[in-house]
């Protein structure tokens, strides 16, 4: 026994899934994970974990894991070694960019891939290849959110941490669903709510299940919600109820943005966003009696045409009420993939080296070009939306993507897809030959987080260490290893020999990380960024300044945009969201046996009222179209949805139901993440149940 005792491993890992970062041991014997245990001194869950973390790693002893490279050839992939692989690739995109030049050629990093790999991804595509475009998945997400909390608060992450979020008095929800999405940090406010008397104010098209506990629960009409969040700010002036010492010492533009909100009447709130003034009165009270308030929110607002200003009304509000720089204040877009906040804060961004300096800035560049001993671009590169519009252009001929299934996660899929084809060369690098793969040239077999050492940062700013617990399986390789060849062979000469090198480089590059090194990070150990060279973090921001020269915040006048016109016949809004057993579009979750046993598919929700008027029923087959494409799915009937509203997850196990066949190209209008929620679609009866 004692023997067998001993090869059992236990490893620290950072969970793989989402944005709350929860860490724990890993117990392995051999490739064999036993057990996943969670610890008290996991700085984020303690001992909590959801489904996901708990059970969700199986994935990786799969045997549809991509174990050697694949190069196409006609319609089908041949395996290859490394050595053929990597020359085809460095022959292709070196040629397309001599032929073509640098900005023929696109990246897409991974937020699912450490800080280190999309660091040296964004090292790659600037210094190496030349061009600034490079993004990662943030653009379907919080792009918005950064770029509002960019311009206000001046810092594109949480204001404090979930130490914060659990200490507030008033808790305000919109457009999150945090049960499911973020489940262990829902788990926190369900705590503070139920023992320490704290009040939840949820707002969302669907009453989800944070909504069922809430104080209050508002119902907007879809796409309304900067009118009723700038009508309750109007509202708090008028009452005199502004923090006016704040104002005053703190913030800049004041008059200005008074005289913006004129037209924001509770009357025109009400008739607009179909909100009761009653409402908008007890949301105004309930901040103006705590005294903290944290808004969380996620894509119920920022997949909007007007996201970035509908963010930005959520910033003003928490500026106009003092509601920054205090424990229990501030604004937290929720962030979605494990590293969507490190990919952002490592550079995978066209407009942005590591830690949010911008590319124009003449100062930095010259900073990154001597370090690196290179010219990097000086303008902004392509954004995902403007490379798929360059792919159809022709202006785009190759791409390389990491670790993003794309071609369903992206909106309006099929649009997307007929980019894919127009590539003249394709590099896609995975852990699985996902629908993404399938219009490659050259597929790379990838090392998930299991088999590598690394950092992600949580939606907090927290950055945690995970390590190595299994080899990568095969020929695979960790991303960053692949990204290294890659660039030494387009002429590079990099010798990185473990990440923490790649995490030295960055550190002495991007002040926000100066103190951040892997011995500062050991074992449980985390830092929380800006990070000053001493190694002191800041879990809460804004205590003293905000992060603009001047030091103060901006108040910044914000109009709403009306969402994207659809026509009569897409007679009902499409919603869609998560579920709490999958994760993204699935490729991990559904391999898994336990959770695919628990929700073996997506489904579609309506409303009790649509079932009876469509004569619907549980497990009714219907089709959905929209201009874009269409999607066959079995109904659910509940009474989470209302009216012509329709709900459908995202996280697929059957590609062709994917919501993205539905989805549109519309978009934000400054930061371009697509408008994934203003969508009309009509419905058809396939087969009744
Ligand atoms: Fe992983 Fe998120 Fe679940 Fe924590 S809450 S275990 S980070 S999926």
């Amino acid at each position: 026994a004692a023997m067998r005792k001993s090869r059992i491993k236990r490893t620290k890992t950072v969970c793989t899934y989402c944005g709350v970062g929860c860490s724990f041991e890993v117990w392995t014997k051999d490739r064999d994970i036993l057990r996943i245990q969670p610890l008290e001194e996991a700085p984020v869950n303690g001992i909590s974990t959801c489904v996901k973390g708990k059970w969700g790693w199986d994935f990786v002893n799969s045997e549809e894991r991509l174990t050697k490279p694949l190069i196409r050839k006609g319609d089908e992939f041949v395996e290859a070694t490394w050595d053929e692989a990597l020359d085809l690739i460095a022959e292709k995109l070196g040629g397309i960019k001599e032929k073509y030049g640098p900005d023929a050629l696109g990246f897409i990093a991974s937020s699912k891939c450490s800080n280190e790999e999309n660091y040296v991804f964004q090292k790659l595509a600037r210094g190496i290849v030349g061009t600034n475009n490079v993004d990662n998945c943030s653009r379907y997400c919080q792009s918005p959110a950064t770029a509002a909390l960019l311009r206000t608060v001046g810092h594109g992450g949480d204001a404090g941490t979930i130490h914060d979020i659990q200490a507030a008095e008033l808790i305000i929800v919109i457009g999150a669903n945090a049960a499911e999405s973020h489940p262990v940090l829902a788990t926190r406010i369900k705590r503070a709510h139920k023992l320490h008397g704290q009040k939840l104010i949820v707002v969302d098209l669907r009453e989800n299940e944070l909504a069922q506990r809430a104080d209050l629960i508002v119902h907007p009409k879809p796409s309304t919600d900067l009118i009723w969040i700038n009508a309750v700010t109007k509202y708090i002036l008028d009452m005199g109820w502004e923090d006016k010492d704040f104002l005053d010492e703190r913030v800049n533009n004041y008059e200005e943005f008074v005289k913006s909100l004129e037209k924001f009447t509770l009357e025109y709130a009400e008739e607009k966003t179909g909100v009761t003034k009653e409402q908008m009165i007890t949301v105004a009270t309930s901040i103006h009696e705590a005294k903290s308030t944290c808004i969380l929110w996620a894509m119920g607002i920022t997949q909007h045409s007007g996201a970035t200003d509908a963010s930005t009304a959520i910033s003003n509000l928490l500026l106009i009420t003092g509601n920054y720089g205090r424990t229990g204040t501030g604004a937290y877009p929720l962030r979605g993939h494990n590293n969507v906040q490190g990919a952002c804060d490592f550079g995978t961004m066209p407009a942005w080296f590591p830690g949010y300096e911008p590319i124009q800035s003449p100062k930095v560049r010259e900073r990154y070009e001597k370090a690196w001993g290179t010219a990097i671009p000086s303008e902004p590169g392509y954004d995902n939306h403007q490379m798929v519009e360059g792919m159809h252009k022709g202006e785009i001929k190759a791409m390389y993507l990491f670790g993003e299934e794309m071609a369903l996660v992206d909106a309006n899929s099929n649009y997307v897809q007929a980019a894919f084809e127009k590539l003249e060369f394709y590099v896609v690098q995975d852990i699985f030959f996902s629908k993404t793969a399938q219009f490659a040239d050259v597929v790379l077999p990838a090392a998930p987080s299991l088999e590598k050492d690394g950092t992600f940062t949580n939606t907090e700013r927290r950055i945690q260490r995970f390590y190595k617990v299994l080899e990568p399986l095969g020929d695979s390789k960790p991303d960053w290893e692949i990204i290294q060849e890659v660039a030494n062979r387009l002429g590079a000469n990099w010798n990185y020999k473990h990440p923490s090198e790649i995490m030295d480089e960055a550190a002495s590059l991007a002040p926000i990380f100066a103190g951040v090194s892997y011995d500062r990070l050991e074992g449980f150990q985390s830092l929380v960024w800006p990070v000053a060279a001493d190694g002191k973090d800041t879990p809460l921001l804004y205590t003293d300044k905000f992060a603009f020269p001047d030091g103060k915040a901006r108040l910044v006048a914000v109009d709403w945009t009306p969402p994207v016109e659809v026509d009569a016949e897409y007679d009902l809004h499409l919603n869609n969201g998560r579920i709490l057993e999958h994760f993204h579009e699935g490729n991990m979750t559904y391999r898994n046996e336990g959770l695919t046993h628990k929700v073996p598919d997506t489904w579609l929700e309506v409303s009790l009222e649509l079932a009876k008027e469509r004569n619907l029923q549980d497990g009714t087959l219907v089709g959905l179209t929209s201009p874009y494409g269409h999607v066959e799915v079995r109904v659910i009937v509940t009474d989470r949805v209302k009216g012509n509203e329709v709900y459908l997850p995202m996280n697929t196990r059957d590609d062709s139901k994917a919501v993205n066949y539905l989805t549109s190209s519309y978009h934000d209008y400054i930061t371009h993440t697509p408008a994934y929620k203003e969508m009309g679609v009509k419905m058809e009866v396939i087969e009744a149940e």
